[in-house]
């Protein structure tokens, strides 16, 4: 077992670092998180460097990285400023069933402006009525010639009033028995009868939106079916799986960039004459802290590690999640505590970090549907 980073990771991490230090005045990302504004210029600079999606294969605008080297890459932009971080991971990874599922064609059309910082996706699952219950969908995309008419109303979608394209899933066979019946779809956001609206303040993801989508017969061309017609609650699995050992990875960079600001004001700040590090219950929150970092770490690492090898372990990527988002939570909980007073102000990043940490736990399904599928292949059928 070798636990150290190859040199490409290492050179890529210090060069994450140099990139953020030189694009990311923290006065300007918290502006940008203010006015809830998706930060376009450092995500195209981002594009034009390589860093985005870079596991896509070269062919599609990627670099052909290992997943590992690219969640490294996010880990560490998280790290240094969760507010570009967060968003600059939350441009490609909704289009991960095209990339999984979607032909050679649609591939090409769609997916190198992701790559480049040109385009940011979306990806259309959740429903007013169907959060965690996604068995049917309200959606509806009914066949006629050539084309599908979708019809229905999305909720919670990232970055839909900004993206592209969407992956929407819709039911296609309504008589269908439970998950058999959804269809994936290509529906580009300017096409007729698409309307995304901003669903207003949250707490976390700042620079992202969080959307309403309505479809009002929508005219979708047969060709923009993704893969073939009612298998797309399996891509929707298959994809978000491999996603979640990804926002795993990005959860350990925002307990790493949460812990280094604490780790700083235990060594800066001074109560009662001394440095509030010499307080035990404050060093020892600060321990806690960094072994519940250290052991997140290694089963995000290990979860992408097994999809590199082709090998991936759906438990390992779901506890994975579960286990870096829990623990992103609680690293900033104890930070705020660090900080007092100081952690209510947006200034100090530690709100926000916890913001994205519990919206963490709630991306791509909550850590308690994710319970519920490892504990069908741990306990097997009872
Ligand atoms: C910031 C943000 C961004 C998002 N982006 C997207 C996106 O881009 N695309 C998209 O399609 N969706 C997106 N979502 C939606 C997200 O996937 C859902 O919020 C999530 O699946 C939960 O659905 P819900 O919020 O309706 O909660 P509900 O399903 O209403 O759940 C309520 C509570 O009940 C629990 N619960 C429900 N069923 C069970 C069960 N069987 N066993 C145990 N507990 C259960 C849940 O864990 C939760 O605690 C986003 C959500 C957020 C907050």
């Amino acid at each position: 077992m070798d636990f150290s980073l190859t040199s490409r990771q290492r050179l890529l991490k210090e060069a994450i670092r140099e990139f953020m230090k030189g694009e990311c005045d923290p006065v300007v990302t918290l502006e940008l998180a203010k006015k809830k504004q998706f930060p376009w210029e450092i995500y195209k600079k981002a594009g034009q460097n390589g860093y985005l999606a870079s596991y896509y294969p070269k062919e599609l605008g990627g670099q052909g990285l290992p997943l590992l080297d690219y969640c490294l890459v996010m880990e560490e932009m998280i790290r240094y400023d969760n507010r570009i971080g967060m968003a600059l991971s939350l441009g490609s990874i909704p289009a991960k069933t095209l990339l999984r599922f979607g032909n050679e064609e649609q591939k090409k059309k769609y997916l190198p402006r992701l790559t480049k910082g040109e385009a940011v996706s979306s990806i259309a699952v959740t429903e007013p009525n169907h959060g965690s219950d996604i068995r049917y969908l309200e959606t509806r995309a009914e066949r006629k010639g050539d084309e599908y008419i979708l019809n229905g109303n999305k909720t919670f979608i990232t970055n839909a009033d900004i993206s592209d394209f969407y992956t929407v899933f819709a039911q296609t066979n309504p008589d269908a028995p439970a998950y058999r019946g959804i269809s994936g779809f290509i529906v580009e956001r300017e096409q007729e009868g698409v309307t995304a609206l901003d669903l207003g303040e949250k707490i976390g993801l700042r620079t992202t939106s969080s959307c309403s989508i309505e479809f009002r017969d929508v005219k979708v061309h047969k060709n923009n079916l993704l893969g073939k017609e009612n298998h797309g609650f399996t891509y929707i699995m298959e994809a978000l799986n491999e996603g979640r050992a990804e926002i795993a990875n990005e959860a350990v960079g925002l307990a790493r960039g949460v812990y280094d600001r604490a780790l700083l004001h235990t060594k800066t700040r001074e109560q009662f004459g001394q440095k509030i590090g010499k307080f035990q219950n404050i060093s020892h929150m600060i321990v806690e802290m960094s072994e519940e970092i250290e052991s997140a770490a290694l089963l995000a690492y290990k979860a992408v590690w097994l999809i590199d090898q082709g090998k991936m372990d759906v438990a390992t990527s779901l506890q994975a999640k579960v286990k870096c988002t829990l623990t992103a939570i609680d690293v900033s909980l104890k930070a705020m505590q660090i900080f007092a007073g100081y952690g209510l102000f947006e200034e100090q990043f530690i709100a926000g970090y916890l913001g994205d940490a519990l919206a963490s736990w709630l991306l791509e399904g909550t850590g308690q549907m994710q319970r519920n599928t490892v504990a069908s292949h741990l306990l097997g059928k009872l």
